[in-house]
């Protein structure tokens, strides 16, 4: 017998959530939809968190994600209310979904489309390649199929609940089979010959802050979420998906208070009885939903969690945003959204931006994810101009303490004069820098070691063993979000969101 999933105890008719990132978002709509009622409190002054927007000078800036997977994921909380995506937001399907270029010049583009696919890297790497790939798309079809009901779109009490129950043994096991707990970069690669598809396939591991050479294999499910469930991109910019949360929150009685700052939690015993905010009011609460990086929450708290003092942080990164006048963009041979960079380097880039305290450095050979979203929604900037985001990975401020509002400017010149040099002709001299965000940046609003990626997802801070959504000595706070489980990425908050509402309404 599977064991029956730890909820909060005691009423739970009014849930205060504090934070309206994704994850408060999506928690909020799952708990309307249970007939709760919801008031978000969030100290920012738009919903979103970092799926920010910042409007400068008549560009509309997003500010954080900008490779948007698993859009069912938000019906799904969108649905909790009767309302969904489609109805809401005009989602684009990205073709290809980005191209990689190569240090040797060349390219290779991203199809969802299995043929697609298929041709794309028999023309460009080869036979075995694109034989190879077939093998490669059945393999992550597979592990998502086994991951993501247990593994990701599930809660954990303890890591027994791993072995407490015959499927959950069997899971654990088909897991194992296909190399889940084994190692990413050289499973990949058993299927690719070609490096630059190997690297193409698993460089995703960063997003879950480890290189590909040692993250685990089942990590491999985030390749699968981009290169074969597809890239979206939504007309307004990705904050337009943010807004249409907030949109039904409201619409379904919610109550979302931006400019409201959490400060407090008052206690009962040990139950949290009312969230206290920076201007002094007392919202009295049954449950309460917190959603902040994981040292805002542990202030809230009152206390640092026991294990995270240890925590792994993931790396950081810097991103430029600026804009191109459209006829210097023209003349760019990358005609793709996304496009990632990649330098010639490759692990000894992961060995640089991943290192331990103080060993940390700079990219010297950069890889790069450049992002042009008035590509496929021109409203976003004023006539005549293209927005650029360029994300640059870099350490995190305990792998590398530099001071980055020297370190800022002058590492973006040296990205843009990567950039130029690779054949992003005019973009030096062109580049209108609209804004810079930095590890200090990510710092300033509490991230822990200055990184918006959380807790890495090493072994030791993956699924049962990462902070769990239950709050040990209270019976009535669940988190949600980027540092607790499945972990950080926007399907994977849309999810701690369903799981944080599931622990306080036992559905
Ligand atoms: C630059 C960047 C690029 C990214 N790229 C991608 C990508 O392409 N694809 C992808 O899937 N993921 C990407 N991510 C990761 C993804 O955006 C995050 O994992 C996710 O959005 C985090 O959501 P969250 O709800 O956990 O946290 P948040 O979005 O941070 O939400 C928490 C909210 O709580 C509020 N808050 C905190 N403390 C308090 C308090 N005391 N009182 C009131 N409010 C409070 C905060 O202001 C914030 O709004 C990216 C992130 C960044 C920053």
């Amino acid at each position: 017998m599977a064991r029956a999933l730890r909820t909060v105890s005691g009423p739970t008719d009014h849930v205060v959530v504090v934070g309206a990132g994704l994850s408060g978002m999506a928690a909020a709509l799952h708990l309307l939809g249970a007939g709760r009622r919801v008031t978000v409190v969030e100290r920012g002054d738009q919903v979103g968190g970092r799926m920010g927007r910042t409007e400068v000078d008549g560009f509309a800036i997003d500010t954080g994600p900008t490779v948007l997977t698993m859009p069912d994921l938000f019906d799904e909380a969108l649905g909790a209310v009767g309302r969904s995506l489609g109805e809401m937001v005009t989602l684009t399907k990205l073709d290809p979904a980005y191209r990689a270029r190569y240090a040797d010049g060349s390219h290779l583009d991203v199809h969802s489309d299995p043929d697609a696919m298929e041709a794309e890297l028999r023309e460009k790497a080869g036979a075995p390649t694109a034989a190879g790939y077939r093998r490669l798309r059945a393999w992550l079809t597979e592990l998502y199929d086994v991951e993501i009901g247990r593994f990701i779109g599930s809660s954990f009490d303890s890591p027994l609940d791993m072995v407490s129950s015959r499927a959950a043994l069997s899971d654990v096991a088909r897991l194992a089979r296909l190399g889940g707990f084994g190692r990413l970069g050289p499973k990949v690669a058993s299927f690719l010959p070609d490096e630059r598809a190997q690297r193409l396939f698993s460089f995703q591991a960063l997003y879950a802050g480890l290189p590909p050479q040692s993250a685990l294999g089942a990590y491999g499910v985030i390749a699968y979420m981009d290169t074969i469930a597809g890239v979206y991109f939504p007309q307004g910019g990705m904050h337009a998906v943010a807004r249409a949360m907030g949109e039904a929150i409201t619409g379904a009685s919610g109550e979302i208070r931006l400019g409201t700052e959490a400060t407090r939690l008052e206690r009962a015993g040990d139950r949290v009885t009312a969230v206290h905010t920076a201007d002094g009011e007392r919202l009295a609460c049954d449950t309460v939903v917190l959603t902040g990086d994981l040292p805002l929450t542990d202030a809230l708290l009152g206390h640092p969690h026991r294990r995270r003092a240890g925590t792994r942080w993931a790396p950081s990164c810097v991103v430029v945003h600026g804009s191109v006048p459209s006829d210097v963009a023209a003349g760019w041979p990358e005609p793709a959204h996304h496009t990632i960079d990649f330098g010639a380097a490759w692990e000894q880039t992961f060995d640089e931006i991943i290192a331990k305290p103080g060993r940390g450095r700079l990219m010297s050979d950069p890889s790069l994810l450049v992002t042009r979203p008035t590509h496929t929604d021109p409203s976003l900037a004023p006539e005549g101009q293209e927005l650029c985001y360029v994300l640059a990975p870099c350490p995190n401020l305990e792998a590398a303490p530099l001071d980055w509002e020297t370190v800022g400017p002058a590492y973006r010149d040296e990205v843009l004069q990567v950039m130029e040099g690779r054949g992003w002709t005019g973009i030096a001299e062109h580049f209108t820098p609209r804004d810079l965000v930095t590890p200090a940046s990510w710092a300033e609003q509490g991230m822990g070691a200055g990184t918006p990626f959380s807790a890495a997802h090493t072994l030791a801070q993956t699924g049962p063993f990462r902070r769990g959504n239950l709050v040990p000595g209270l019976t009535n706070a669940v988190l949600a979000g980027c540092g607790t489980t499945p972990g950080v990425g926007v399907p994977t908050v849309l999810i701690s969101g369903r799981l944080a509402a599931q622990r306080v309404t036992g559905g």
